[in-house]
């Protein structure tokens, strides 16, 4: 599987297709050969199954034999679909009693009411990870649950930190929590000043229903999602300072 890098864009999947986004792609630096000499090469692209059109960046080091992909901050890291899909999930949860509940009103007749919880507890528990990573991480950054907040963590969020968030915010090992929190304690502190500032302590951001379920992890994450999601919107908030970037679309 090739590795996932973030590729920065603030481009929505729209114009990112329409713009054909993954053609100007950019990758300084081999992530293995840091300082380069390694033959670090573009290697064309690859289509995404959902959304339709939306194609990736890769680029191949044959030194490590190794391919990167460089996936743009709207897309879900090793989950098919948009990162604003994912977010309709949890906010379907929020708005349940139960998970159970919340999967019963998004499967349709074709998905077992299990599989279903299931195809649920794979998006809502990574999300509850990461958030409470950067919550025990004491890091600056906008912990702003509504709608756009995860593709806003995946632009506000520097490379280090990502690698450090399970997927599908980040780019991290599936999974591993307590690892994922304190590698972001470890790895986030230089850049803190260079992130909007919301007090690291602050309530659960995530709405009760969701936040206070931990759901256990032992499914297949290709299985077939149910077709039927709810919408939800929360109020926009102030768009977060940015940090320099160097994979881009565009500089
Ligand atoms: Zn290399």
């Amino acid at each position: 599987m090739p590795l996932q890098i973030p590729m920065h864009t603030s481009s929505g999947v729209e114009a990112y297709v329409a713009s054909r986004e993954w053609t100007i792609a950019k990758l300084p630096a081999c992530p293995l050969h840091p300082s380069g000499g390694c033959g670090l090469a573009r290697h064309g692209s690859y289509a995404r199954a959902k959304p339709s059109g939306v194609r990736v960046a890769r680029w191949y080091c044959p030194q490590g034999h190794r391919t990167f992909s460089l996936l743009p901050d709207f897309l879900a890291a090793r989950l098919p679909g948009l990162l604003a899909e994912i977010e309709e999930t949890i906010f379907a949860v929020a708005r349940s009693p139960s998970i159970e509940a919340a999967a019963a009103s998004m499967r349709d007749l074709g998905v077992s009411l299990p599989a279903a919880v299931r195809w649920l507890r794979r998006r809502l528990g990574p999300v509850q990870r990461a958030i409470r990573a950067l919550r025990d991480a004491d890091i600056e950054v906008a912990l702003v649950v509504d709608a756009g907040f995860l593709t806003r963590l995946r632009l506000d969020l520097d490379d280090r930190a990502l690698a450090h968030l399970p997927p599908p915010l980040g780019f991290g090992v599936r999974g591993h929590g307590r690892q994922t929190v304190e590698g972001c304690q470890h790895k986030m502190g230089p850049d803190a000043h260079e992130r909007t500032i919301y007090p690291g302590r602050q309530p659960n951001p995530l709405p009760p229903p969701v936040w206070s379920r931990d759901p256990t992890e032992h499914c297949n994450p290709n299985a077939r999602p149910p077709p039927r999601t709810s919408c939800a919107c929360g109020a926009q908030t102030a768009a977060s300072a940015r940090a320099a970037r160097s994979n881009t679309c565009s500089g």
